[in-house]
């Protein structure tokens, strides 16, 4: 369709960034282009919709870029699941393996009711290590996980089987 090939047009390879292993997909092109931007948030609300999301958790950072104007949108509240120690208050942690190391992800405990249904958004899939983290996250909550949205996955990754059991049947939206 027209409209995915805009954004696949928008996005640029960067070999060697952030190490010389990596051809880093860089999607500043599409957020600059405000036509592929609008395609974007018009494609991720829609899936918000049909899977009858209640909110959006975003991905620090390019997933609070992506899931914003997506809540806003779609008419759902926006959340942030955070690196570790910028959100205030108490929060729920959880740790997840990086290429390089590892990291920490954080949800404020009040942000998700268990009535809530959630779509959580962010601009790439890779290992799936981040998102397997997130979604542990939703559910230490009580809330329901609808799915997952990205822009782009790396199918060479093979984080769709990674993320398959703890998806346990919500959806996964590879734009
Ligand atoms: P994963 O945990 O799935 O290995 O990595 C996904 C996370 O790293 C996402 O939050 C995503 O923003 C970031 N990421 C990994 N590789 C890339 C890439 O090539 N381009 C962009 N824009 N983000 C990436």
């Amino acid at each position: 369709e027209a409209a995915i090939a805009l954004l696949r047009e928008r996005i640029r390879d960067v070999p060697g960034h952030p190490n010389p292993d990596v051809v880093f997909k860089d999607i500043t092109p599409l957020l600059a282009d405000p036509v592929a931007f609008g395609h974007l948030v018009e494609l991720l609300a829609d899936v918000c919709v049909r899977l009858g999301a209640t909110k959006i958790v975003g991905v620090e950072a390019r997933g609070f870029i992506l899931g914003a104007p997506v809540a806003v949108r779609a008419r759902v509240g926006f959340v942030p699941a955070r690196k570790a120690g910028k959100l205030p208050g108490p929060v729920l942690s959880r740790p997840y393996d990086l290429a390089y190391g590892s990291g920490v992800i954080e949800l404020k405990d009040d942000a998700l009711a268990p009535h809530d249904r959630v779509l959580v958004i962010d601009d790439v899939l890779a290992s799936g290590g981040t998102a397997e983290a997130v979604l542990h996250l939703i559910r230490a909550t009580g809330a329901t996980v609808a799915g997952l949205a990205v822009l782009l996955e790396l199918g060479f990754l093979d984080g769709r089987a990674r993320l398959e059991p703890t998806l346990a049947g919500a959806a996964l939206h590879a734009l």
